[in-house]
């Protein structure tokens, strides 16, 4: 990539700054990194932002705030009070309407020179050359497998960068992945972990700051590729502890053997990333309950009935204590074994009797459940939808969370 950054020049030739965008940006126009010609190839450059979710709240602020000249969104879903923990672009009285709309509102009271351009539909691989080919830059702030691979391939076919960033409790990642420069998604994950086995947010929980630090990186990461300065995070994972307050970094090597960026690349189109990661494309916390393909299940009304009439079923709640303390089947004679201590403690499962294995909602439980199969374990069920769907439809006096 050229130190001169990713904006056409004739592009940036076209744009001037009025008299109230000098006074905006005057902290930015007195830097000579930035100084006008980088401020004009702000306001000519486009960022597309993939989720106006938990990264794409501050990313999508802050470059808004820095005078980027377009922003598009992607998204489908809507506010939920859940999200207002670390979804900093929308506000209590957004909850029940589109996200899109709230971050466009939240946008334009930042900065009203920005043009938004909003996207109501799920990225697929029919849509995604299409959404993505009209931007400079890609922002994935999504927290799904399918859509990480379709990103990034869509961005590798289009000779894009990818600013990446993901984030789980305490801990966080960020890189840029442009494979005209350097490594790709697939070159350092060439395959997703198998369903289940990692959890999303919505299962493990996020710490509500730790968006704001890694979106924010993928904002300055953009900034700096558009203006062209300093040294971007091509070819390197930067990995944020937010518990030890410490930042590593890991070196990527391109593999000459990616199957998207490598030297004999087999991926020349876009694929059903859907079955490609076995799971589908959704963020929702029901998804984890979707994902149990394969995995013998029990419904929370068919569970009732059969401890109603005195089956002999043994429940292993895997969750985390803080959970327990929630909500918990204790009173049904469940038993707590983290899914981490699971393999630790296989001496006090017996594999003669039917075990119901049940967790939040139905992801991590699933998870446990393949364990203890290789491990020759064959009566377990697991209960669907978690203890979630359990206080929904049979104990309404149990907390959903
Ligand atoms: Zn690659």
């Amino acid at each position: 990539m050229s130190s001169q950054g990713l904006i056409d020049p004739a592009a940036v030739a076209g744009v001037g700054l009025s008299g109230e965008e000098i006074r905006r940006y005057n902290r930015h126009l007195i830097m000579p990194e930035i100084g006008m010609v980088g401020q004009r190839k702000l306001k000519a450059a486009s960022v597309l932002l993939i989720g106006a979710g938990g990264l794409g709240s501050p990313a999508a602020m802050y470059l808004a705030a820095a005078g980027v000249g377009r922003l598009g969104l992607i998204d489908y879903d809507t506010v939920d009070d859940s999200n207002l923990h670390r979804q900093i672009i929308h506000g209590t009285r957004d909850v029940g309407r589109s996200k899109l709309e709230s971050a466009r509102e939240s946008i334009h009271d930042i900065n009203p020179h920005v043009r938004v351009e909003l996207y109501e539909v799920p990225l697929t691989s029919a849509n995604a050359l299409e959404l993505f080919r009209p931007y400079d830059i890609i922002i994935d702030g999504t927290d799904n497998f399918p859509t990480r691979y379709l990103t990034n391939d869509a961005c590798v076919l289009l000779g894009k960068p990818n600013v990446y960033g993901s984030i789980f409790r305490f801990e966080g990642q960020a890189s840029v992945f442009h494979a005209a420069a350097g490594p790709c998604y697939r070159c350092l994950f060439p395959e997703p972990p198998p369903p289940g086995l990692v959890p999303s947010c919505a299962e493990g929980g996020v710490l509500g700051v730790l968006p704001g630090i890694i979106g924010t990186i993928q904002a300055t990461e953009a900034i700096k590729l558009i203006v062209g300065i300093g040294q971007p995070l091509i070819g390197r994972l930067l990995l944020y502890d937010a518990l030890a307050m410490t930042f590593d970094e890991i070196r990527l090597r391109k593999n000459p053997d990616c199957p998207a960026c490598g030297e004999h690349p087999t991926i020349t189109a876009l694929i059903d990333y859907e079955q490609f990661c076995g799971m589908p494309a959704h963020d929702h916390s029901d998804y984890a309950a979707r994902t149990n393909g394969g995995v013998p299940s029990i419904t929370p009304g068919e569970l009732k009935r059969r401890l109603d009439r005195g089956d002999d079923l043994l429940i292993l709640d895997v969750r985390e204590p803080e959970e327990w303390a929630i909500s918990n089947l204790g009173g049904l004679g469940a038993v707590l074994i983290p899914m981490g201590q699971v393999l630790e403690h296989l001496d006090e499962l017996d594999p003669a009797r039917e075990i119901v294995v049940q967790c939040r909602s139905g992801g991590r439980s699933a998870a446990v459940i393949l364990e203890l199969q290789q491990r020759g374990f064959g009566k377990l069920l697991n209960l669907e939808g978690g203890i979630n769907r359990w206080a929904l439809e049979i104990d309404p006096s149990l907390l959903v969370y």
